[in-house]
């Protein structure tokens, strides 16, 4: 907290939201007991959101936030995403029990019987699927949109996990395609969930594509900060068809990390990301409810804060990167408007813009690239 708080030190108004975020965090922190001991004690409903705050931290409090008909769905929607995610990423689970279990998980949230013990690389994801029956429970009482759309977005995410756990990331066009899988389909099951409680009328190019760049959005930002820790984790989610331009070994770059081929790759990487800025804006100017609002804006802010700190930094080959903790207590703290969203893309555009200067590698594709953002975005409004 110390080290937070003096990261902001200059910033007045995130050390207040700092501080006011610790107060409602605890407000809204799950008890302190082991989820284990909580699944004996809690009834179905105060068990999912107990769950959903030690597997998901400081963003419970944004869920927890919603308005209550949304906030139950979102919180199942959640878990069951949680699960299914702790099945795929745990690498000492048999591939032959779970490439059928990851493209049959959406049965299972109907099935008050399954239960799964022993599975997940962390003591609160194994809770969760060995007290699994207590969130289709929950899930049973959730409007049958609500239930169909969590349903659909599960199968299709599986059967997507199920294939990639078999192949590589090779293409730019399975780069996205796997980001579709994991990150695309979650923001366009949300939009599902906003419409199903009738909190938004959004367009089908608003819950299909844009929902999509949403989701690839967030992803790829994670998956270009978190090269290092993959790395080490022998996780690769960088497209060969990328970082084939300047290594041979993606981990070459861990070894070089202020070569020019380095950070070339790093910053190809950024400025494929930064296409779907366009999609996501014009997603969000049309989100009418004001906590769905600061739900979907929020991740969308940090997520171009943290790229504006990556572009063009070594330091992301040799660590993780993250951005300032203040700013993500200042979004949750006070209102957030369009306007606001506005100029925080702007801002980070500017920074990357003045990084992408002559000396610096990969800089004309990102210039173009932002000059085209800027374009769109400017008709779009
Ligand atoms: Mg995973």
């Amino acid at each position: 907290m110390l080290l937070t708080l003096y990261k902001s030190a200059l910033r007045p108004i995130e050390i207040k939201a700092l501080l006011k975020l610790k107060i409602k965090g605890k407000a809204y922190a799950p008890p302190k007991e082991p989820l284990a001991e909580l699944a004996e004690q809690l009834d179905d409903k105060a068990f999912c959101y107990a769950a959903l705050g030690k597997v998901s931290r400081s963003f419970s409090v944004v869920i927890q936030q919603l308005p209550e008909d949304l906030k139950d769905a979102v919180c199942v929607f959640y878990l069951v995403l949680r699960a299914l995610d702790t099945i795929e990423d745990d690498m000492q689970f048999p591939l032959e029990q779970k490439l059928p279990l990851l493209e049959t998980f959406h049965e299972k949230t109907v099935d008050e019987h399954f239960s799964l013990k022993g599975v997940g690389d962390q003591d609160d994801y194994r809770v969760l699927l060995e007290h699994y029956p207590k969130v289709v429970r929950m899930f049973k009482t959730l409007n049958e949109d609500s239930q169909r759309t969590i349903i659909d977005i599960t199968a299709q995410m599986g059967k997507g996990m199920a294939d990639f756990s078999e192949k590589e990331i090779d293409s730019v066009a399975d780069f996205d395609l796997y980001c579709h899988y994991v990150a695309g389909l979650v923001g366009i099951g949300l939009s599902g969930l906003f419409v199903a409680s009738h909190l938004e009328t959004l367009s089908l190019n608003d819950r299909g594509k844009n929902s999509n760049a949403m989701g690839l959005f967030l992803q790829k930002t994670n998956i270009i900060r978190d090269y290092h820790e993959d790395l080490y984790a022998d996780r690769t989610f960088w497209p060969k068809e990328i970082w084939g331009q300047y290594a041979d070994k993606l981990d070459d770059f861990a070894n070089k990390p202020e070569s020019k081929q380095s950070l070339s790759c790093l910053n190809h990487m950024l400025t494929d990301a930064l296409q779907h800025i366009p999609a996501c804006l014009e997603y969000l100017s049309h989100i009418q409810d004001e906590q769905v609002f600061r739900f979907t804006a929020i991740p969308q802010i940090m997520a171009i804060a943290t790229m504006a700190k990556l572009y063009n930094n070594p330091r992301v080959m040799k660590g993780v990167v993250k951005v300032r903790k203040g700013l993500a207590a200042k979004l949750m703290t006070y209102p957030v408007s369009m306007n606001d969203v506005n100029n925080y893309f702007e801002k980070a555009l500017r920074t990357i813009e003045k990084k992408a200067d002559n000396g610096t590698p990969y800089a004309k594709e990102t210039r173009q690239q932002i000059v085209a953002i800027r374009m769109k975005t400017k008709s779009l409004s």
